[in-house]
């Protein structure tokens, strides 16, 4: 298997894929080596993760290169993916063994009872490019904390990542039994399917997420989705200070080159702020560098997937056709490397796939509505349920609409952001189940209920 950069289109490596029988083997090694982690005092595991923690900090200068070099984010979000990824891994080293304990439910009567969390067993973590650190420990952290064996897939396109992943998790003292990298593309996950795992933990798209459910649903074992969104943000007239609503906004929209899960994908606003908010956005939008990731300049890197530009281009000239205005970019790219240009399309409306489509790259349609009910009648009309942002100077205003929203997660003004503490999940086709906060360390074990007498 070729890794491409995807600045130079140039190969940075060739790695053998793994077959069905090496990932049969390594399914047998793990399931051997599951059972003596889940006999490791707790404490012991957690002692790996904060080893874990400590090598993210010391390495990370190769480790932001490498994700830089294979799926082309600026190399400062890089950085700050692997700062973040420790934030995460700080929540859980502090709050694993208080979730994980044994809990009496009563301990006067006859019969004494108590619930025990045990580890699922082995499961696999199959995984996405866009932020390979930070989707990778919300799942293959807590599930080792919580004494399961760990099959981790990660995307064909953050192979490299996933290699540094599992060296450093080995070096942090998690036993090659117990972590195993399933090197190669679709088929490799694919085998997983087939293998009798104990759960299957699941972050891309909804396509595959919906595949794979379908998959494993005989096995009757955990399946959690973790997918994609069409993520709403609206304005409302009230904000005190437009150009800040418009950046935060922007930045929301074209992080990462728009690869985030929970980027801004639509826009609307609200009509007497509309032009002010427009020549805002669109200004700023004008104004960021698109190039060499590496260079501290840049605010948006390449795309990780060629395949992805032609889409892009497709949903502009869509929109284009069906009367958005394009007001920055939407120039078909060219030369050397997956570069897209940050486009933005005004005018915007639902016939158009950019405001209905996951566009997942540098591109943002904003469209004017009159009021805060036709507003909510435009967020609600997607298949997904990710998340929602309001921005508003009202609280009681904002919140009004956010109770709206059948999404995991609703913000008031903020947008496009993940907190350990709270659960992470999606609605309907954006997911199943949740990672992160309690709900996150809960979904790696099983409860044992004890009925005790004598
Ligand atoms: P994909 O669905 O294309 O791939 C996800 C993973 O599944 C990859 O490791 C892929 O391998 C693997 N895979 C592909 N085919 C199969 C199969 N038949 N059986 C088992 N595994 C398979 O998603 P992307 O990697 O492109 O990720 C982008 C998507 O992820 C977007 O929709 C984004 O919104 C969503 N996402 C959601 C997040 C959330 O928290 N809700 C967070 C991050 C991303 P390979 O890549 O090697 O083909």
């Amino acid at each position: 298997m070729q890794i491409i950069n995807p600045a130079t289109e140039e190969v940075i490596e060739e790695i053998a894929e793994d077959s069905s029988e090496t990932i049969s083997k390594k399914f047998e090694l793990v399931k051997d080596g599951q059972s003596e982690w889940a006999a490791v005092p707790l404490e012991k595991r957690i002692a790996c993760i904060e080893n874990f923690y400590a090598f993210l900090d010391t390495e990370k200068d190769k480790l932001a290169e490498t994700l830089t070099m294979e799926v082309g984010k600026p190399l400062q979000q890089s950085y700050n993916e692997l700062n973040g990824a420790r934030k995460r891994l700080e929540y859980f080293i502090k709050n694993s063994a208080k979730w994980l304990a044994e809990e009496w439910i009563t301990e006067e009567d006859a019969t004494r009872e108590k619930i025990v969390y045990e580890p699922l067993g082995v499961i696999a973590n199959i995984s996405a490019w866009n932020y390979p650190y930070l989707v990778g420990v919300n799942v293959f952290v807590p599930a080792l904390i919580g004494g399961n064996a760990v099959l981790y897939k990660p995307s064909e396109y953050a192979t490299l990542t996933g290699l540094h992943i599992q060296q450093l998790l080995y070096r942090s003292g998690i036993p090659e039994n117990v972590f195993q990298v399933i090197i190669g593309k679709g088929p490799a996950g694919q085998a997983l399917l087939e293998l009798p795992l104990n759960g299957y933990f699941f972050t891309g798209s909804y396509r595959t997420g919906k595949y794979i459910a379908e998959h494993t649903a005989s096995q009757l074992v955990p399946v959690q989705l973790e997918l994609g969104g069409k993520d709403p943000l609206y304005v409302m007239d009230d904000v005190v200070d437009v150009h800040a609503v418009a950046e935060a906004a922007l930045e929301g929209a074209v992080y990462n080159a728009g690869q985030s899960c929970c980027a801004v994908e639509r826009i609307y606003v609200q009509e007497n702020i509309y032009d002010a908010f427009v020549d805002a956005f669109v200004a700023q939008a004008k104004k960021l560098v698109t190039g060499n990731p590496m260079d501290k300049k840049t605010d948006i890197g390449p795309v990780s997937r060629k395949e992805q530009l032609k889409f892009l281009a497709e949903q502009v000239e869509d929109a284009r056709q069906k009367g958005g205005t394009i007001m920055s970019g939407g120039v078909e790219p060219k030369g050397t490397g997956y570069y897209f240009e940050p486009t933005v399309v005004t005018n915007a409306n639902h016939g158009m796939k950019l405001m209905t489509d996951e566009s997942f790259g540098p591109v943002i349609g904003i469209q004017k509505v009159k009021d805060d009910s036709e507003a909510v009648q435009l967020m609600k009309d997607t298949p997904y349920g990710l998340t929602a942002a309001v921005y508003s100077k009202s609280f009681e205003r904002a919140e009004a609409v956010m109770k709206q929203m059948n999404t995991g997660t609703v913000y008031w003004n903020c947008c496009d952001r993940v907190s350990a503490g709270l659960p992470w999940s999606g609605r309907k086709n954006s997911g199943l189940g949740a990672t992160l906060s309690y709900h996150g360390i809960r979904a790696f074990v099983q409860p044992k209920a004890y009925h005790l007498r004598g």
